[in-house]
């Protein structure tokens, strides 16, 4: 009997999915006797990479040298399975879809921009997926069972219920009733709840049911007290890609060389300030203009004040003085008459 051939790959990843395979030390030499290995790179120094049954593929489309690579597997094999939460759902990398360019350009190294990337994306996204083991990483017993049941003829199943559904049948506390944000109601199980069986919280390493209920999740950890900002990020840390039937989590939308857009802004930038520095200086000059008038107005007021005190100031002299000349005017009438009364007593006598 033949045994069927099988590939690993790995594209832009950490290898911990491909680990994750080979941590099932005890089983692997028993796995060997019934698949013929031909390309595993942490196994084999060389690739026997013409023809395949199956290939395993890790990691996730990040390069132009990923969608080649990626393409060319794809030709090579009956069945390609999508290896871990990268080239299933697009993981953490895919969060890059929904971040502007500008705020993490400069993180990069100058040499990795000769890379010539692309926009993070599973492998679904460019060639047909027949399998998938979802999980960051891939669960290496899941891996395990998947080539059995190959290797046995069976068609490999996924698994359909929700992360709850173990973490119930371990008699977990639930950790909603604790107020943190857990996304095993939505998440893929599998895994046997692994984190929750550790009090820590379902991240949705699984990626989402196909049935995910989003809005109701987003609703009920708001009911928590969990800003949307937050709730939104949990949900994308994963699964990013997957999540955007949700309106709020649509990817940005970023064209060819993302890079060279980010500086191209600065013409514009440079244009809109000056509007805005014309928009906001033109005001200032209507603004100055009225204030000066105000002011003038102001002086204006004040001149007329003090041209008002001064001639008040000049009438009440002047009244003071004709006053004066009268009293003088009258004394020396009344000195006259009195001298020409005397004189009139005199010559009367
Ligand atoms: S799914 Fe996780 S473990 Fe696997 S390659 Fe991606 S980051 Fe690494
Ligand atoms: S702790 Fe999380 S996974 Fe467990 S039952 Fe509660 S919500 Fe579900
Ligand atoms: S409990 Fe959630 S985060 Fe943890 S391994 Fe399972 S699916 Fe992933």
């Amino acid at each position: 009997m033949t045994k069927p051939t099988v590939g690993f790959y790995d594209l832009t990843g950490c290898n911990g999915c491909l680990l994750s395979f080979v941590f099932n030390e005890d089983e692997i030499l028993h796995i060997a006797k019934h698949v013929d290995i031909k390309t595993f790179r942490f196994i084999k120094e060389k690739k026997d990479d013409k023809q395949y049954d199956v290939v395993f593929v890790e990691g996730l489309v990040a390069s132009n040298e990923d969608i080649e690579s990626i393409k060319s597997i794809r030709e090579k094999t009956k069945i390609l399975v999508a290896l871990g939460a990268c080239a299933c759902t697009g993981c953490i990398p895919a969060y890059r879809n929904f971040i502007e360019p500008s705020k993490y350009v400069y993180l990069t190294y100058d040499k990795i921009k000769e890379i010539n990337d692309v926009q993070p994306t599973p492998i679904s996204m460019h060639v047909q997926v027949d399998y998938s083991i979802p999980g960051c990483p891939a669960d290496k017993k899941q891996i395990l069972e998947f080539i059995k049941e190959l290797v046995l003829g069976k068609k490999p199943h996924d698994y359909d219920r929700p992360v709850c559904f173990e973490c119930k049948l371990n008699e977990n506390r639930c950790l909603l009733d604790d107020n943190k944000m857990c996304l095993g109601p939505i998440t893929r199980g599998g895994c046997n709840a692994i984190c929750t069986n550790g009090k820590f919280e379902c991240w949705g390493c699984r990626g989402p049911m196909p049935d995910a209920n989003l809005p109701l999740i987003s609703k009920l950890l708001e009911q928590k007290g969990f800003s949307k900002d937050a709730i939104k990020q949990r949900l994308r840390t994963f699964a990013a890609l997957q999540m955007e039937k949700l309106p709020v989590m649509k990817p940005i939308v970023i064209k060819k060389k993302a890079v060279k857009k980010v500086k191209k802004p600065k013409k514009k930038l440079a244009k809109a300030k000056k509007k805005v520095a014309k928009k906001v200086l033109k005001p200032k000059k209507k603004i100055a203009t009225k204030m000066a008038k105000k002011v003038v107005k102001k002086k204006i007021v004040k001149k007329k004040a003090a041209i008002k005190k001064t001639a008040k100031k000049m009438i009440k002299k002047t009244a003071k003085k004709t006053v004066t000349k009268k009293k003088t005017k009258n004394n020396s009438n009344k000195k006259q008459k009195s001298l020409f009364g005397k004189l009139f007593k005199r010559l009367g006598k």
